[in-house]
């Protein structure tokens, strides 16, 4: 059967990383624990309005919190 629309591949809805929490994703938290990675290797985590501070503290803390970058 055709469907009228076909959803591109990569058009998955992004959910923001904080525990419990079914938001949309609106920014990218990049991290790096340089006790198991190394230098160059970033982890992501997703973040709504509302957890983007808490989860890009949580990084900062710990000193693991490289870049935040919005998601288009
Ligand atoms: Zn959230």
């Amino acid at each position: 059967m055709n469907a009228p629309f076909s959803p591109a591949p990569d058009a998955e809805l992004l959910i923001c990383s904080a525990k419990a929490c079914r938001e949309p994703a609106r920014w990218a938290l990049r991290w790096n624990n340089p006790r198991i990675h190394t230098e160059e290797r970033r982890k992501n985590w997703l973040a709504c309005d509302d957890h983007k501070e808490g989860l890009a503290e949580f990084l900062r803390i710990r000193g693991f919190l490289r870049e935040v970058e919005p998601l288009s």
